[in-house]
């Protein structure tokens, strides 16, 4: 018996270990969708079927095993059509497994009727525990009445009964509880899975939130085109590569005229429009040249950074913005030197070297466009 018992357990365990593998993401609860009971409905009997072949032989016509216990734990868990399919199932294979005998007919009855007894009574509201101990004992009392149909010495009966509930109780108790911790794992992995992809995803959004954070740091809220910063960070990253390669960089630096004067007349907020569309025009023109980095230096005053590009290219360019500026035809009624909006220019050219720093090329390029200034604005200064 101790052996039979060890066997049937170790199958049990096994087997719910399997199953809950198999249906870890489809768990059996009174709730479950139809077809999750009916799958594990299945599996209930195919367990009941395999607790059968491990039985045990009462006499020559009876056997014992915990087959019911597959029945118990389908109710338990998923109430009525898992139990009614595993008891089902395990009728059948009563039948079909041990021979059309009388003893398999009432023994196939009695699992059937375990099957449907349980599936009600897992209906009751009773504490989860309970309600398993009482439905292994309904299983019992069927397979009771089975054996008291076949073993006619009254000692025999009592010992096979005795050691019958002794087994049955145990493993009972053992297997449901199995169950409920593997259903509990099973929910915890779930929740931490689900968790995990949460966590995932919040990750992607503060990424994408960074990212993007990131670039606003970098770029001027008027004008949409590169801050200070951006521009600081370009040249020295620019001037690095460029002395590897021996390349020239060209820095042209341009300032609105008399924009004082334009806020005076047309106020603050024409003053920003204004910024906006010379700056817009700009970025058009610059739009194909993959060496140009345009950046507001600060206030009304802007630089653009030409890689690998000499002198008389930045001359060209710088002629091209002025004229386009120009072209925008923005009013500036108080202007000094015209009656649209002018801008100064200033550039410097230089090869990187190790004698020289970003720092002078700014201040050149800064120097060219003073000289622009007090030579009566609107023009183009260079060394
Ligand atoms: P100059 O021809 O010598 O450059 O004269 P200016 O009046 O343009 O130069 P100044 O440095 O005296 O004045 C610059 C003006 O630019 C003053 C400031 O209010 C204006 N300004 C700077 N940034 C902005 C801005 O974002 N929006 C507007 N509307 N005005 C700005
Ligand atoms: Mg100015
Ligand atoms: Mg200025």
């Amino acid at each position: 018996m101790i052996k039979e018992f060890f066997s049937n357990t170790t199958i049990l365990i096994a087997s719910f270990t399997v199953m809950g593998q198999i249906f870890k993401n489809r768990p059996l609860h009174h709730s479950s969708s139809m077809s999750t009971k009916l799958y594990w409905g299945v599996c209930y009997g195919i367990l009941g079927n395999i607790l059968m072949l491990f039985s045990f032989q009462i006499n020559p016509t009876t056997i014992a095993d915990l087959r019911h216990l597959a029945i118990v734990v389908a109710a338990a868990f998923g109430g009525w059509v898992p139990s009614i399919i595993a008891s089902g199932l395990i009728a059948i294979g009563r039948i079909f497994l041990f021979g059309f005998t009388d003893t398999a007919f009432v023994a196939a009855i009695s699992a059937f009727l375990t099957g449907i007894v349980c599936g009600g009574f897992s209906k009751l509201k009773i504490q989860p525990t309970l309600k398993a101990f009482f439905m292994n004992l309904i299983g019992l009392f069927f397979i009771s009445i089975v054996f008291a149909l076949y073993i006619k010495n009254i000692n025999t009966l009592l010992n096979v009964l005795f050691s019958h509930y002794l087994i049955s109780l145990i493993g009972g108790f053992f297997a449901y509880h199995l169950s409920i911790y593997i259903a509990n794992s099973n929910k915890a992995v779930r929740e931490l899975n689900l968790s995990l992809i949460k966590l995932q995803q919040s990750e992607q959004k503060l990424n994408k939130a960074n990212e993007f954070l990131n670039r606003l740091s970098y770029l001027d809220g008027l004008t949409g085109i590169g801050n200070r910063r951006h521009f600081d960070e370009v040249l020295n990253k620019q001037w690095s590569s460029l002395l590897l390669t021996n390349s020239p960089i060209t820095l042209l630096m341009f300032d609105i005229d008399y924009f004082k004067k334009y806020n005076d007349t047309y106020g603050h907020l024409a003053g920003d429009q204004c910024l906006q569309i010379i700056t817009s025009a700009i970025r058009d023109l610059l739009a194909n040249n993959p060496y140009s980095t345009f950046c507001r230096y600060g206030g009304e005053e802007f630089a653009i950074i030409f890689t690998k590009t000499k002198l008389d290219k930045g001359i060209a360019m710088a002629e091209l913005i002025q004229k386009k500026v120009q072209a925008l035809d923005i009013a500036h009624s108080s202007s000094e030197i015209a009656d649209i909006v002018t801008i100064s220019i200033g550039i410097a050219s230089i090869f990187p070297s190790s004698k020289t720093q970003p720092n002078d090329l700014i201040h050149i390029a800064d120097t060219c466009l003073y000289t622009s200034k007090i030579n009566g604005r609107n023009r183009i200064s260079t060394i």
